[in-house]
């Protein structure tokens, strides 16, 4: 029916051409139908270059058929500098048991003005538009809507007054209470769900950052409230809900917006993609169009918004995030597989817009393609946040790997580390047996020389015991020589051979008669280690074989002293000093004051030759000679 329209339209056209007039189509209001769109023929409009028109100029101007007949699907200002006049007719119908209004459908149009037509044939002026206040609206809804009278039958034109410092669309729409009802909760239903979700990927990704702690997720809070803020200041959601009183942020808004959106796109893409480490020149790319865009919006925001209109220049940050995310994807980089889907589909909707405006009818028209910027941003917004998710997981992932071989790699050396410690310390202890084991054999070695040697020690000094009873008397006889005839000291030895038998010899002098004790007169003693030593049983006192004799405190070898007095006894004067030194290898002095002590006695007591002979009388009268 639309396509047989448009052809009749057409044909009109080409034959009302040169007449400047054509048959615009009336609407009859019919209970049979809940709504219907003014298109193409429906409308007629003239151009304000200036928008100096009066509203009666224009009555006179329609009157006078200097309107031109629509000819585009989406009617809309070519010209932004332009005002717009808009006619249509409708029909009313007594009949009717719906109420009726006219809805104009672009929220974004900066002014709206209806002229009602009135039954007394005057018209009513209603003012509309999102550079008014939201409140002055009749109904608090995004787009702009007029009730309509179908009291009778008369056919009744309705004019428009379009004003908009950027591209909107004339859309008009005659529709029941009913059907606008119905549509309109709808709408602000899937609204309500579309920023829902919008809050919620905020929220989520917020969460997420805090988990994280990765940038990118920030930058991505800061794009996905962008498009949020984009898209409600296009719907008029945010004007309606934000701002209701200060109709002069929508277009700043909406700049500022869409700014941010392309901005923090751009700027998530380099992060997402790490475009400056993998992928240089696509990074370059990106900082170009980053100083482009702000060039752009900032001599926009600041003395040139005309700017503002050049929207297809968006089209390039979307076409550039698609391929870097493609080019990244296909270069093996896992994680941009979400990233490349999510642009691709923004960049099909981008598409969309771009045919819209372009005013491809069979593309035009419908609800997906309407919100298609919308519907690919919803996409987008949910395949990012898995991309985001899906990237760190393959971080993750990796990391989890690199930390399984890590602790796989631990477990390996732990026990490689445990078995040649077990090694070492089975070696260490084999070797610390052995060492023991020696240690053992040597102190076993040990104790039995130190047996030995004491054996040896006892069995000596039985021997030397044994030895000196066996040759007493032969001593005697010896003793009495050595008293009297002069022997060598080769020949003294033979009965003096060591200290020994000296101390046997003192010891026999001494105690012959029986032991007393000098100090208690006691007569029980124990033998000394020494063997000769005599120790008293009750007081403890100690007494040496030499005690009490010439021989105390002598420092040289007894036998030696016993040598020496042999030589004096015998009056050997033959030998000198000098040659008694040699002999026994002693000191001179040493000699002297021994042979000395001995003559000093000889001479204290008077003793004779004979008497001096008996060793006895000398060895034991040493009470009173200084030691
Ligand atoms: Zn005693």
């Amino acid at each position: 029916m639309r396509s047989r329209r448009r052809t009749s339209v057409l044909a009109i056209c080409l034959f009302f051409f040169f007449h400047a007039s054509f048959a615009q189509e009336v609407i009859a209001i019919d209970d049979n139908l809940d709504q219907y769109i003014f298109t193409v023929d429906d409308l007629a409009y003239i151009e304000d270059a200036d928008g100096s028109f009066k509203f009666e100029d224009v009555l006179g101007q329609y009157a006078r058929h200097q309107f031109k007949p629509n000819q585009l699907y989406a009617p809309h200002n070519s010209n932004l500098k332009s005002t717009y006049w808009v006619c249509i007719k409708v029909q009313g119908n007594p009949k009717s048991k719906k109420k009726w209004l006219l809805e104009i459908f672009d929220q974004t149009i900066d002014e709206v003005d209806a002229y009602v037509p009135l039954a007394t044939g005057a018209y009513q002026q209603i003012e509309m538009g999102d550079a008014r206040p939201f409140d002055q609206r009749r109904f608090m809804h995004k787009n702009f809507e007029i009730e309509i009278s179908h009291s009778d039958t008369v056919v009744r034109n309705y004019f428009f007054r379009f004003q908009s410092k950027s591209r909107v669309n004339f859309i008009v729409v005659l529709r029941s209470y009913d059907r606008f009802i119905y549509y309109a909760l709808n709408e602000y239903f899937v609204y309500g769900l579309f920023y829902g979700m919008i809050l919620v990927v905020a929220i989520y990704n917020l969460l997420m950052f805090f988990a994280i702690r990765e940038r990118s997720y920030i930058v991505y809070i800061v794009y996905v409230l962008s498009v949020g803020i984009f898209t409600m200041t296009a719907d008029g959601i945010a004007f309606q809900y934000l701002w209701p009183e200060f109709p002069q942020w929508n277009d700043t808004a909406h700049a500022i917006a869409l700014f941010l959106l392309v901005l923090s796109g751009l700027v998530f893409t380099k992060m997402f993609l790490h475009t400056r480490a993998r992928h240089p020149k696509l990074d370059l790319l990106l900082n170009a169009i980053i100083v482009v865009r702000s060039i752009v919006f900032v001599l926009a925001i600041t003395f040139l918004p005309a700017l503002f209109e050049f929207r297809w220049i968006e089209f390039i940050p979307v076409a550039a995030a698609f391929y870097c995310g493609l080019y990244s994807y296909l270069k093996g980089n896992k994680s941009a597989r979400f990233f490349a889907l999510a642009y691709g589909l923004l960049f099909l909707a981008f598409c969309v817009k771009v045919l819209i405006n372009l005013d491809i009818d069979f593309i035009a028209g419908s609800i997906v393609t309407h919100y298609s910027i919308s519907i690919g941003f919803w996409f987008e917004m949910w395949l990012l946040s898995f991309a985001l998710g899906d990237k760190v997981r393959i971080i993750k992932d990796s990391k989890d790997r690199a930390l399984r071989r890590i602790i796989k790699q631990h477990e390996v050396n732990q026990l490689l580390k445990d078995k040649v410690n077990r090694e070492l310390e089975h070696e260490v202890s084999k070797r610390t047996k052995e060492i023991s084991d020696q240690k053992l054999i040597i102190e076993m070695a040990n104790e039995k020389l130190r047996e030995q040697a004491d054996e040896i020690t006892k069995m000596n000094a039985l021997l030397d015991l044994d030895n000196y009873k066996l040759k007493r008397t032969i001593h005697d006889e010896m003793l009495a020589r050595a008293g009297s005839k002069n022997m060598d000291y080769d020949k003294f030895k033979e009965i003096f051979p060591e200290e020994l038998t000296c101390l046997r010899y003192l010891e026999q002098q001494k105690w012959e008669n029986g032991y007393s004790c000098r100090k208690c007169q006691h007569d029980k003693f124990h033998l000394a280690k020494n063997g000769f030593d005599r120790r008293c049983s009750r007081c403890g006192y100690v007494e040496s074989p030499t005690a009490y004799t010439i021989f105390r405190g002598v420092k040289f070898p007894l036998e030696k002293a016993f040598y020496i007095l042999h030589l004096v006894i015998t009056e050997r004067d033959d030998l000198t000093i000098d040659e008694i030194s040699e002999t026994l290898d002693l000191r001179r002095n040493t000699c002297w004051a021994f042979k000395d002590k001995v003559n000093k006695i000889i001479r204290k007591h008077h003793l004779d030759k004979g008497q001096a002979a008996h060793w006895e009388n000398i060895i034991f009268k040493v009470e009173d000679i200084p030691v």
